[in-house]
């Protein structure tokens, strides 16, 4: 003990027991998280031209998707015309040549399995070139230089820390783990107003054929009214605290016999708050026993159904926002105004679900919405940019766009936009051009 002890004090730069960082690592573009907009924004930055680095806490890309079990990757389609194209589509047709996804629905949704999410995504990044440090977390402030510009991250990986300097920043966490620090950004919602969470699990033993509900048969409003009128007796009794749905879908599978189902439901103001976020996740596993129940009392097509999986973590459906150049207003969303630097069309009702109740208010689209690159890049810090759940946007519109599909599209332009001029200021970079640049490359601009 005291031999190893001494020969880890005698390494260079490794203090034992120090708090510095052990190392620094340089990139071009650093982009924190591999979700859905996270693992696209370093394919899409890598294939620019910049050298890419990409942190993620779990140890493979999807996120929500993959850690989650949320599905399925919404929405590609708006009145049967397709409006997300890009990385997003090569990734989801490329899950479809594997059988790992179905892409042929009209409305749009596009059901997998999430192990063929996990490899497929994981392929593009190695074939993009993107360096992926997987089990590591971004900690702490950001360090800035004098002109505010951030200089470096503190890195994570299992407690001990890596400092990581880059000339451009994507935060993709959805929590905000960069543009939480140095009023880079703020919470969507006050206190006790956001949206609640659920911890999403899978079902097998399930009659799929006779369940009504899945998204195999692309019904926008699948929830399952019997099953949750079962759930309210549920709840009225004092079995469970709180439900939302449920759905019980093809989403992270599509195997016969098999659904993923979200029906659990808890409040939390805070998710970056361990202790809120603990009270949420231990409640939320504690009822997932009661409502498998509960499905399997109400609901023929369920009676043999027994839990295959649940998701690694808690989904939260809002944090924080990036304080950008533009925050997304509903008015103009609604109308479907198109500015010059629209990098995505949002094609998704807004689907917000309304915190201490069971219900969901779900408003649809009459013209596709827009999403500008002025949304995404930082109005406070010369060099980051937000993708996925950190986009700008007032609730209305935030409650559309906050889907994969679209968050996946943002993730490409963030990640253009990265690659674009490096070292220019972010906030004075041709924004049009890059709305051009993403048209080039397959990505729906334009509607
Ligand atoms: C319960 C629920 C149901 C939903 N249903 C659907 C649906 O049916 N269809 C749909 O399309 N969308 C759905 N959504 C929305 C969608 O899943 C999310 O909005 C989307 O996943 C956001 O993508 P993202 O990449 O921004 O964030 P996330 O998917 O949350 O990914 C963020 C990634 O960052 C990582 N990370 C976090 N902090 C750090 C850190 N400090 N350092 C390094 N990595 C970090 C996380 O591990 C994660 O991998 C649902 C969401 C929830 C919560």
């Amino acid at each position: 003990m005291g031999a190893l002890a001494g020969a880890a004090a005698l390494r260079p730069g490794v203090a034992a027991g120090s708090p510095e960082p052990r190392r620094t690592l340089r990139t071009g573009v650093f982009v924190a998280g591999a979700g859905p907009a996270g693992f696209v924004a370093a394919i899409a930055a890598a294939r620019g031209g910049s050298r890419v680095t990409l942190a993620e806490t779990f140890g493979f890309p999807g996120g929500m998707a993959t850690a989650g079990l949320v599905g399925p990757i919404s929405k590609f389609n708006f009145a049967g015309r397709r409006v997300v194209g890009g990385i997003a589509w090569e990734f989801v047709e490329r899950m479809a040549s594997l059988g790992g996804a179905i892409t042929d629905l009209p409305k749009g949704n596009v059901p997998f399995e999430a192990e063929t999410y996990r490899r497929v995504a994981r392929e593009m990044l190695e074939e993009a070139g993107v360096e992926c440090l997987w089990q590591t977390q971004v900690c702490g402030e950001p360090e800035l230089s004098g002109d505010g510009a951030i200089r470096a991250v503190t890195l994570s990986t299992g407690g001990f820390l890596t400092r990581l300097e880059a000339d451009r920043f994507i935060d993709c966490t959805a929590s905000g783990a960069i543009v939480g620090h140095h009023g880079f950004g703020a919470f969507r919602s006050a206190r006790g107003a956001a949206q609640p969470l659920s911890l999403c699990f899978i079902l097998g033993g399930v009659d799929t054929e006779k369940a009504r509900v899945l998204v195999r048969n692309d019904n926008e409003r699948s929830r399952n009214p019997a099953l949750g009128k079962a759930l309210e007796k549920a709840m009225a009794s004092g079995r469970i605290r709180s439900f939302g749905g449920p759905w019980a879908v093809w989403g992270s599978t599509i195997r016969p016999g098999f659904v993923s189902v979200n029906a659990t439901r808890a409040e939390a103001s805070d998710v970056t708050d361990p202790l809120e976020i603990a009270s949420a996740t231990a409640r939320m596993r504690r009822e997932i026993p009661t409502v498998i129940d509960v499905m399997r009392e109400a609901d023929d097509a369920f009676r043999n159904a027994y839990l295959v999986q649940s998701a690694a973590a808690a989904g939260f459906r809002e944090c924080r926002e990036i304080a950008a150049l533009h925050r997304v207003a509903a008015h103009e969303f609604v109308a479907g105004v198109h500015p010059d630097d629209t990098i995505a069309i949002a094609a998704h009702p807004m689907d917000r679900h309304i915190a201490g109740t069971s219900a969901q208010s779900l408003t649809f689209l009459e013209h596709p919405g827009a999403i500008p690159l002025s949304a995404l890049v930082s109005a406070k810090c010369p060099n980051l940019f937000a993708a996925g759940a950190l986009v700008a946007a007032a609730p209305e519109p935030f409650a559309s766009i906050r889907v994969q599909a679209q968050c996946m599209a943002t993730g490409e332009a963030a990640g253009t936009a990265a690659a674009f001029k490096p070292g220019e200021d972010a906030r004075r970079l041709d924004f049009a051009a890059i709305a051009r640049r993403l048209a080039r490359q397959g990505a729906i601009v334009k509607v």
